[in-house]
């Protein structure tokens, strides 16, 4: 038997120019390396959990007591979140891109009965899911949520606030609002909005489950927590019915944050072995958000996304999306077809932009933790240098008096 004693690794620094992650701000990365070595029941671990559930709550506006974070990414909160949903119970869920259709697979997996299971293991048919598709680029509107919920009266209805694999942001308000009218507990991807828009979860009464992601608007990557919300609602259903999960059953996560019975209490009690380094480093992103303000975030995003998004047209591309932290688009006409190779040789250089993982081909361009003209403009010349090294035409002239334009007055650099 030979093995090998590999090299230390190194990772090198890139730009995160995609969906996400973002670029994990300097002061998260301090926070993680800098805190000492605690265990899970340390006093200061257990206050840092405590303060994180309280400034979440202030982050999503919200008074639900179940307001916290599952360890790990967003599909681990999103579990959770799911873990509600029992077998045969009714679902309808919106799928308009990658993620809400992989938040589909999850429902059916949960919903699937035993028969179901071993008819199709990894992509149960179950028959009480019903997933509305909505083509990639188009929005999931209010309209065609209060149909589908008046003709389906499922228990649950889904759908993704901001999908992230085609760059829509879907209508939470109609959402809501149709969720309410036909008594439907209404379950939100929130994954790629926390963080990066302002809204209050209060304001959306027919939504009683919500949960995102660390990574993304919260700018903090070092593995750490998924922030998920729920109602009373959500928990009274959760404790009716179970749910086959002991870690990712939210009333048992949430007592290490404090959360026993319903109540916030002063200590948390032992769910799972939690990491200091997470918790400071989590803990700092919201500080991060809550100084900021997501008043003045959401808008920053409106704003750089509106420069990126008039470049990318200026460059020939066609952009599909409207989310404000990403720009989804088409290759000029001369350039389709060659959307790996250029997405390929951006990543080869160390800038991080990303196809599109579902059918069809486009390109994605985000601006996570991005938001300064520096930032924006380091983006759109290396995107333009990556059109002109295929072949496209680029005017290098004409993007800088673009940058200039927008940049050069109005916008603080
Ligand atoms: C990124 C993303 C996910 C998955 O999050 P991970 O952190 O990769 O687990 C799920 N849903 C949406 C809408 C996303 O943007």
């Amino acid at each position: 038997m030979t093995f090998q004693i590999y090299a230390p690794l190194e990772i090198p620094e890139t730009l995160a120019a995609g969906p996400g992650p973002g670029n994990t701000d300097a002061r998260v990365l301090h926070a993680f390396s800098s805190a000492g070595v605690a265990d899970h029941m340390q006093g200061d671990v257990l206050r840092g959990m405590i303060e994180c559930k309280h400034m979440l709550r202030e982050i999503w506006g919200t008074n639900n007591t179940y307001t916290f974070a599952v360890a790990g990414t967003g599909w681990s909160g999103l579990d959770a979140m799911f873990s509600a949903v029992m077998p045969g119970d009714k679902v309808v869920a919106f799928s308009n891109g990658t993620f809400s259709g992989i938040d589909a697979l999850t429902l059916r997996i949960k919903a699937a009965t035993r028969l179901e299971h071993t008819a199709n293991p990894l992509d149960p048919q179950a028959a009480s899911v019903t997933v509305i598709e909505i083509p990639h680029g188009q929005t999931v509107t209010g309209e065609v949520v209060a149909a589908a919920l008046a003709e389906h009266k499922p228990k649950w209805a889904f759908m993704a606030h901001w999908e992230t694999g085609s760059g829509r942001v879907n209508d939470l308000r109609g959402f809501s609002d149709a969720c309410t009218q036909h008594d439907a507990m209404g379950l939100i991807d929130a994954v790629s909005s926390l963080g990066a828009e302002d809204f209050c979860i209060d304001d959306f009464p027919g939504i009683v489950g919500w949960a995102s992601c660390p990574q993304k608007g919260l700018c903090c990557l070092p593995l750490t927590y998924a922030p998920v919300s729920f109602t009373d609602a959500y928990i009274d259903s959760l404790k009716t019915s179970g749910a086959y999960s002991y870690v990712h059953n939210p009333i048992f996560e949430a007592r290490h944050w404090g959360i026993v019975d319903g109540k916030d209490v002063e200590k948390g009690t032992y769910h799972r072995t939690h990491s200091g380094y997470a918790v400071a480093a989590f803990h700092e992103a919201l500080r991060l958000t809550l100084q900021e303000g997501l008043t003045k975030r959401s808008s920053s995003y409106r704003t750089h996304e509106k420069v990126l998004r008039d470049a990318v047209t200026a460059l020939g591309c066609e952009v599909t999306s409207d989310m404000p932290s990403l720009v989804v688009l088409n290759l000029p006409p001369e350039l389709v077809g060659r959307e790996m190779e250029l997405v390929q040789n951006c990543r080869a250089r160390g800038f991080g932009i990303w196809p599109t993982l579902s059918a069809p081909v486009q390109v994605r361009i985000g601006i996570l933790n991005q938001l300064n003209r520096q930032a924006v403009s380091r983006i759109v010349r290396l995107f333009a240098e990556a059109l002109r090294e295929l072949g496209g035409r680029v005017d290098f002239e004409e993007i800088e008096a673009l940058l200039e334009s927008r940049y050069g007055t109005s916008i603080a650099a």
